[in-house]
């Protein structure tokens, strides 16, 4: 896509810091990293978010996670990280090419997990029938 950053940085119109390239997947550094070591990866076909994104590529995104995880840990020093895709804006997705972060983790790295809502959750098993039945659908 014309104006995608991402593929722009596909294309080499933009530089990066390449970690892995296959024939479908892309692995760079993020330009602004929530610690040393945090990498994209991005499938070379544009889609602006993982439902988007072919089940091909959605499967190439985790092979490729699954391969190149220990070699960024080792790297940096760690075996604990986040992999996390945005998806929509309410998510903190900000570029709408699929990508998909490895952001490693670190003792004390100042970064909370998600805050658990005890008063915020529905009825569990309302909730859960409604998703069945929609899913049904
Ligand atoms: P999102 O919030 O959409 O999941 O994450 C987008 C990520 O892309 C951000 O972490 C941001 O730092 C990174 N990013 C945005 N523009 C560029 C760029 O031009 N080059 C690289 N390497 N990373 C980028
Ligand atoms: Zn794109």
């Amino acid at each position: 896509m014309d104006d995608c950053i991402f593929c722009k940085v596909i294309a080499g119109e933009l530089p990066c810091q390449k970690v892995y390239e296959d024939d479908h997947v892309l692995a760079f550094l993020d330009i602004r990293p929530i610690n040393p070591g945090h990498t994209l990866l991005v499938p070379k076909q544009h889609a602006a978010n993982l439902l988007e994104t072919s089940l091909e590529d959605a499967q190439r995104l985790m092979e490729v996670a699954k391969k190149i995880a220990p070699g960024i840990l080792k790297t940096v020093g760690t075996e604990s990280f986040n992999l996390a895709v945005n998806n929509g804006r309410s998510s903190g997705q900000v570029v709408f090419h699929t990508h998909m972060h490895i952001m490693p983790r670190f003792p004390a790295d100042g970064y909370a997990a998600w805050q658990r809502q005890d008063d915020k959750h529905d009825d569990l098993a309302s909730m859960a029938e409604k998703i069945r039945l929609q899913l049904a659908s």
